[in-house]
This record gives structure tokens, sequence and C-alpha cells, in this order.
């Protein structure tokens, strides 16, 4: 019997192990699923791309036709589609553009990978193929971009609006892109030793407001506060206010645990009412004793932080108060205003209190709003008003302006740009077709099919614009055989193959070659996984 079951197992083991087929069964369900994805976003590359109307569970609608937000709301089930939802995600927190460009790359790189399987080409094989054809393409991009001068307002104008040429808000791209520029400029920091500068987008505050239209988006050197103040009869404008940001509550406190005290008479009640009003007039002494006239509040969750006693005293003291900061805002207000949270009233005092010119009331159609200019102890901060007649309408707006501020932040940190409208794309495809032959063995095929990929850029938008992408792409292709076709790229406009810096269409180098890298880095991924295993939970 013993030698038997011996053998059963081997032999199970042995049919295990012959199974062959599986691994590649894996590999092409991944494959496949994954160019579902990038197939699914193709439509929404470039300046006539279509948008995606996103419906969500709860019946909100969302208008878009940024990659990235695309994919974040796909409900995606297959593991290796995930990939992708991350690969735009990878690429949106990289460079913040070129979102729906590094997915449709990646999908065409692994439908060259399949044919390249289909030849018999090992995964890995391939895989270092494409690295090595990924390093040549960063070097034609490399070289045929042109270096900017951050002070050159105009060259930056032209990267944001060549980001805004392809949203819905397109239109108002006049007025978008000269936001964005002056917002970038406004926060960057030159650094010292190297080329280019630091930019950190929280120190731009995007605010969306319901009602105008797209046109009256302003740009605000100082902070603003999408909400009304808390007074009922207090002053609506202060000019010279000092400025207090608070992080304790005025109104009566309240234990840790929950509890009911019975007042049973009304000398007792008496008392209690007593108290409590001594309690918040010593709190509202004290402020008009350090000489606030604007109180910031931090919004509290545990109790109102301000009683309507509290706000009745600081009407009479004429001091504006502000409720319901986020926390998350506090670290912008204090950088924009230079102050520091005060978190007892200990510490409300003078020295912590900031000069700022002017706080104002702003009453518009849309609803009240708080603006503070002149805060002259304040860091390198700005605010946004985007407007818009819907709430859709101004969501992708502020998207749209998100992408125009990556993209003017991609120049400031490495200041050079590429002429657009898949003119990088062919340029590389163009050189690497070339060093294709003379590659040796599998390589020739790898450069080769890599080269076929990346002109899905300018085959996609020739094809969104309604020409032909066959012929829009074998002109291309003339252009640049030469290696010497500079930016000849596809021009939508007029819908034939023309110089697209004469065009003014340029885009950072960085959002490109990020998209370059980062789709190869997935694909590349994705050729080297051969199951999927699920884990027991
Ligand atoms: P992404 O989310 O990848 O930024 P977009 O929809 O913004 O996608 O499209 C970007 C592509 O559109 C880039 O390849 C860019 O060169 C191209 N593009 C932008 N403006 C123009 C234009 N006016 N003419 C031709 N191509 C353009
Ligand atoms: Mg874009």
């Amino acid at each position: 019997m013993a030698p038997k079951a011996g053998g059963d197992a081997i032999k199970a083991n042995s049919s295990v192990y012959k199974d062959k087929s599986k691994p590649t069964d894996i590999r092409l369900s991944n494959i496949n699923a994954a160019k579902a994805v990038a197939d699914a976003i193709r439509t929404s590359l470039g300046p006539r791309g279509m948008d995606k109307m996103i419906q969500a569970a709860n019946g909100e609608v969302t208008i878009t036709n940024d990659g990235a937000t695309i994919l974040k709301q796909m409900s995606v089930i297959h593991p290796a589609a995930k990939m992708l939802v991350e690969l735009s995600r990878a690429q949106d927190i990289e460079a913040g553009d070129g979102t729906t460009s590094v997915v449709v790359i990646a999908g065409a790189l692994l439908d060259s990978a399949e044919k390249l399987l289909q030849k018999g080409i090992h995964p890995t094989v391939i895989s270092d193929g494409f690295q090595k054809a990924l390093q040549l393409a960063l070097q034609v991009v490399e070289n045929m971009s042109t270096p900017v001068d951050l002070n050159n307002e105009d060259a930056l104008l032209k990267a944001a609006a060549t980001s805004l040429n392809s949203k819905v808000v397109s239109q108002h791209s006049t007025i978008l892109a000269p936001i964005a520029v002056q917002a970038i400029r406004a926060v960057m920091e030159p650094i010292v030793s190297g080329v280019g500068a630091r930019v950190d987008l929280r120190d731009v505050k995007v605010i969306e407001r319901i009602g105008g239209t797209v046109e009256d988006a302003e740009l605000i050197q100082g902070l603003v506060i999408p909400h009304r103040a808390a007074n009922v009869n207090g002053p609506h404008r202060i000019e010279k206010a000092k400025v207090g940001l608070i992080q304790f509550c005025i109104s009566p406190p309240k234990t840790d645990m929950d509890h009911n005290v019975i007042v049973s008479d009304y000398a007792a009640m008496d008392r209690v009412l007593k108290e409590e009003r001594q309690y918040i007039l010593n709190m509202v002494k004290q402020i008009k004793k350090a000489g606030c006239n604007v109180l910031l509040v931090q919004k509290s969750i545990l109790r109102d932080a301000l009683s309507d006693l509290a706000v009745h005293f600081l009407d009479k003291i004429k001091t504006m108060v502000i409720k319901d900061i986020e926390r998350e805002d506090i670290e912008f207000v204090c950088k924009t205003l230079g102050c520091r949270p005060i978190a007892s009233l200990d510490h409300f005092t003078a020295e912590n209190l900031v000069n700022v010119d002017l706080v104002e009331e702003i009453n518009e159609p849309g609803g009240k709003y708080i603006k503070m200019t002149g805060c002259g102890q304040g860091g390198r901060t700005v605010s946004v008003l985007v407007r818009g007649s819907s709430g859709a309408v101004v969501a992708e707006a502020a998207r749209s302006l998100h992408d125009a501020l990556c993209a003017v932040r991609c120049v400031a940190r490495r200041p050079a740009l590429l002429a657009g409208g898949g003119a990088p794309e062919a340029a590389a495809a163009a050189s690497l077709a070339r060093a294709s032959l003379a590659a040796p063995g599998a390589d020739h095929y790898c450069l080769r099919a890599y080269a076929d990929a990346l002109e899905v850029i300018p085959s996609t938008l020739a094809e969104n614009a309604g020409l032909n992408p066959i012929e829009t792409v074998t002109e291309l292709r003339a252009a640049h055989a030469a290696g010497a076709g500079g930016g000849a790229g596809v021009n939508v406009r007029r819908g034939r193959v023309t110089d697209m810096r004469t065009e003014h269409v340029l885009q950072p180098l960085h959002v490109t070659a990020s998209a370059l890298a980062l789709a190869t880095e997935t694909v590349r991924a994705i050729l080297k996984i051969d199951d999927i295993i699920n884990t027991m939970n």
C-alpha cells in the first residue's frame, strides 16, 4: 500500500508542477483587466477628449475629464485593474497632471507586452527590455526639452494653459491660467543651491463657492473663510484688526462624563445662570483686555464653541467672531496670519495677537464669507476663490485649477518645457525604432514594441479630435523619422501635424517623464505576476 500512496503523491506533485498554463492564464487575465481600465478612459485624453459623468451610489453626479478623478470613483474589482488605478494616483501625487496619459500609455504597453508573450518571449526578458527602452525614451524627451527661466511668466502661463486646454472649463483658461501662475509664484521658495524652486501646494488654498461663473475666479493674497461671522449685531468690517485664534470654547464647560444635575428650586437655578454668566463674562473681559477685535474659534466637537451669551457679549465689545475654523485648516490659518493658536484663556494676551490690515465680511448672492487681507506678519500663502453656477461646475473648475497648479509646480521643480500634442512620445518612438534595428536578440522586439506603444498618445489625440489616427500617426512618424522632428505634434485645431511650439502648446518635462517612468514600472510589475493568491479571512 505504502509505495502506491507515495507514487500517487509524486504523480500529484508532478501534475501541479506541469501545470504551466496557469501562470500564462493569470498573466493574460491580468493584462486584459488592466487594459480594460485603460480603454475606459482613453476617450478623455486631450483637448478634444470627452468628459465622463460619474454617478455615485448616493446619487451625486460628477462631471470630469481628469483621469485620476474618473479612476478614483470607478469601482474596480480585479487586482491588476486596481494597479492602474493606483498608477493614476501615483502620477497625481508625483506630477499632478498627466493622469490620463499615464494610464493610456500603460494600457498600450500591456498590449505590446501581450503580443511579445505570444511570440514566446519570456516575461522577465520583456520586463528588462522595457526598462532599457524607458531609459532611451527618457533621454530623448530630456534632450528635446527647453530649459525655462522661472521669472519668465509667459512660459509658465503656457504650461498652465496647456493643462487647462483639455478640461471642461477650457474656455476660461485665460482667467484660470494666470491665477495658477500667480499663485505658484507667490508661494514658491527658490532652492539656494541648485535649479528650480520648492512649492508646497498646501500653501495654496482653493475654496469652492457656488454662485457666479468660472470667470469670477479670484486670487486673494490673504485668508478666506468660507462662512459668515457668528455675530448677531457685531461689526462686519474691521480695519487694523488684532486677530486671535483660539482653540478653547466660550461656552459653559461640560464634564467628561454624562451626568444630570437636577435643579429643584428657583434660587438654585438663578445661581447656575449667574455662575454661567460670570464665567463667560470673565472670558470676554480677558479678550477685550488683550485688545482683540477679531476672534477666530476652532471648531469643537464636544460642545458649542460659542454660547449665545458669548456672542451677545462679543457683539457688545464690538469684536468680530468667526467660529468653526476646521482643525485641518489651523496650520494654513496660522501660516497665513503669522499667528499661533491660543490653547487656553491664560495665554490670551496682546503679544499672541496678530495685526491684519482689513477683515471684512463680504455678502454675495451665493452667501457670505470672510476675507482678510494685508497680513503683514504672515508667511507665503494665497487663497483662490473658484466660483461656478452649480456644484458640478465648481468642483470641476477646482480640479482643473489643481491640475494647472500642479503643471506650474512641475516647471518650478524641474524648469524645462516640452512641446505637447504627442510630440515627445512620437520623438521617443522614432528614436526607439531606430535603436531597435541595431539591438540584439529579444531587445530588438522589446524596443520596437515599446516604440509602437508610445504612439498611442498621438494616435488617441487624433482619434479623439475626429482625425484619422493612422494617417496622422504616419505623418507624424515621417516628421520625426530623421530625428529632426522638433516639436511636431498633433494639432487638433487645424487637424494636421504642425510644430506645437509655434502653437504655444507646451507641457512640463516632469509630467511626461514621470508618466513614462511610472507606466513602465507598473507594466513591469504586472508582467512579473504569475499567480493570484487569496487569503482566508
Ligand atoms: P492628462 O490627464 O493626461 O493630463 P489631458 O486630457 O490633460 O490628459 O491631455 C493631455 C494631452 O493633451 C497631452 O499629451 C497634451 O500634450 C495634449 N494637449 C493639450 N493641449 C493640446 C493642444 N492644444 N493640441 C494638441 N494636444 C494637446
Ligand atoms: Mg492634463
